[in-house]
């Protein structure tokens, strides 16, 4: 047995081999293709490629594992050609003039997102299988693995280090856990980890390499430890730990539907973090009272040009009907620092954390936040929605944002579309500076939201990007706690509502002193909402 540290980045405990994922850019973004019916042929000719593949992995595994483990390929094989997916899929590469592997992604997807949705716990299970069988076919269309991973089984990932843009590509289903060589807690990576609730360690070190691909392994996400081959000592104790925590999971979900309330009557308002249309079934199935914090800026890192204000409605709309009234905040795109992206063709920065990045990118080019602008207003006629801005530091840059928006929604009303009658407008505080000045701040918009990862980054000068200053990031460290405090006291002095929606809005030993600072919504990975209504639930603050 040989074994790897890291820092957990999130708990869990998985048994699988290992896959290293050597890195290379993959995905199915959007194209506009000028052919549409080649395009339908196109996606015609993989769907009778994967029922042959079917075909073969169907007789592959009657022969190593019986009829009942290979009747999957036979179930696969029937939502490969399942009328309404086909349809769907036709129906995204002929309205959108779009590519088929971004068709198929798109419907997986949505369909995934149904069925998790859907009461019926047979129904929920085909949520998995409908994405195995986008994948697929996205696999063969493109010629490369979705999410470059080509394995049958799922497994554990490993690699030197993801970008949010590779992360968000990976097919989920296929993943058992992450294990990276570099890496830091609040990247984006440990971030994506944690909200879907896959067991991850970072910064394992060099010791990560090519040379465990395919080895059996066990990943303990709490305690950091990746072990290769383990032996039958070690493999007792983890199932022992596995069995634990699914008990304490059986016992969360008896928490669904009650309120997040202390014993002392404090309530807090728990909604979810989410970087796309696929986390929503997640925050769903979590029994989040809403959206916390919808990243934008997903929806340009999977396009591979400019999505248009159709496509930007397009979606910012279903996620207002899917979460079906409840409340989401779209965080207007928060694009620059470690989330680049091509075709924005960023000029060089030598301190891009610093740079043009967030909402200053947004003033910076006007004609892409009024697009964005107009595709929110657009949806928000079809859900309760919020915008936010991010990356605020002075009072100019608020009051040119908001004035960006109402000139959107002033625009679309003169044009005769529905909007909705009430959007919230908030903010980040997510510098120092917005925090210090945030009773000036607090009459200018509705909401505050914090974000604590950039405040703890740049409060205490510490690049969440650096793996090597990651021990000088001191999470509860007096300042980030202070700056919390007087955006709390202002927000509450103008009448305004306040939440948290970085990370530290989920770290238990602070949720007492947030509910005494009268933080009024936490914003979470969605699998963390109901490990947090247990603890508040659990609290006497009297
Ligand atoms: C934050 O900075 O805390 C935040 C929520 O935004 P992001 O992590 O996307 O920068
Ligand atoms: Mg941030």
């Amino acid at each position: 047995m040989e074994q790897l540290t890291g820092k957990g980045v999130c708990g869990g405990v998985r048994l699988g081999p290992i896959y290293y994922l050597e890195r290379r850019p993959l995905g199915a973004s959007r194209r506009r293709v000028d052919d549409v019916p080649g395009e339908l042929a196109r996606f015609q000719r993989a769907q009778a490629e994967a029922v042959a593949q079917l075909g073969h992995l169907h007789q592959e595994a009657l022969a190593k594992v019986g009829e009942a483990g290979a009747a999957l390929f036979e179930v696969h094989q029937m939502m490969v050609e399942d009328l309404d997916y086909s349809e769907a899929v036709r129906g995204v590469i002929e309205t959108q003039e779009a590519n088929a592997e971004y068709a198929v992604t798109a419907t997986g997807k949505n369909f995934a997102q149904l069925f998790a949705q859907m009461d019926d716990p047979y129904m929920n299970a085909r949520s998995a299988d409908v994405l195995d069988v986008s994948a697929r076919l996205v696999s063969i269309l493109t010629g490369q693995p979705l999410g470059g991973i080509d394995s049958e089984v799922p497994v554990i990932l490993a690699t030197d280090d993801l970008t949010p843009s590779e992360t968000v590509q990976l097919d989920e289903s296929k993943i058992l856990a992450f294990v990276t060589a570099g890496g830091s807690t609040n990247s984006h990576t440990a971030i994506l980890a944690r909200s879907l609730g896959i067991p991850a360690l970072v910064q394992v070190g060099e010791r990560l390499t090519h040379q465990w691909h395919g080895r059996r392994a066990a990943v303990d996400g709490q305690a950091g430890r990746l072990y290769i081959e383990p032996d039958e000592a070690t493999l007792t104790e983890l199932e022992a730990k596995a069995e634990a925590a699914r008990r304490h999971q059986a016992l969360l979900q008896e928490l669904k539907g009650l309120p997040s309330r202390s014993l002392d009557g404090r309530e807090v308002e728990l909604f979810a973090n989410v970087n796309g249309l696929g986390d929503l079934a997640l925050a769903l199935t979590n029994d989040a009272a809403g959206i916390g914090l919808f990243r934008t800026e997903f929806v340009f890192l999977e396009a591979d040009d400019y999505p248009d204000e159709g496509a930007q409605f397009r979606i910012y709309k279903q996620v207002a009907q899917t979460m079906a009234g409840k409340k989401v905040v779209f965080r207007t795109m928060d694009i620059g620092a470690d989330k680049q992206i091509d075709y924005f063709d960023l000029a060089h920065e030598d301190n891009p954390a610093l740079g043009l990045r967030g909402a200053r990118l947004s003033l910076d080019r006007p004609q892409l936040l009024r697009v964005q602008l107009r595709a929110l207003y657009r949806a928000s006629a079809y859900g309760a929605i919020a915008i936010m801005f991010p990356m605020i530091a002075s009072p100019w840059e608020v009051e040119a944002l908001t004035a960006a928006a109402r000139a959107a929604a002033d625009e679309l009303t003169a044009e005769g579309v529905d909007i909705g009658t009430k959007v919230e407008l908030g903010i980040m505080i997510e510098t120092p500076a917005a925090a210090l000045i945030a009773d000036q701040l607090a009459p200018l918009v509705d909401f505050f939201s914090i974000g604590s990862n950039d405040l703890t980054q740049y409060t205490l000068a510490v690049d969440r990007q650096n793996d090597a200053v990651d021990r000088f990031c001191d999470t509860h460290h007096a300042a980030v706690l202070k700056l919390i405090e007087l955006a709390a006291q202002a927000a509450h002095a103008h009448g305004r509502w306040i939440g948290i929606c970085g990370e530290l809005g989920a770290d238990p030993a602070l949720t007492e002193t947030f509910l005494r600072l009268g933080i009024d919504e936490l914003s979470v990975s969605p699998a963390k909402v109901l490990e947090l209504r247990h603890l508040i639930r659990s609290l006497d603050l009297s």
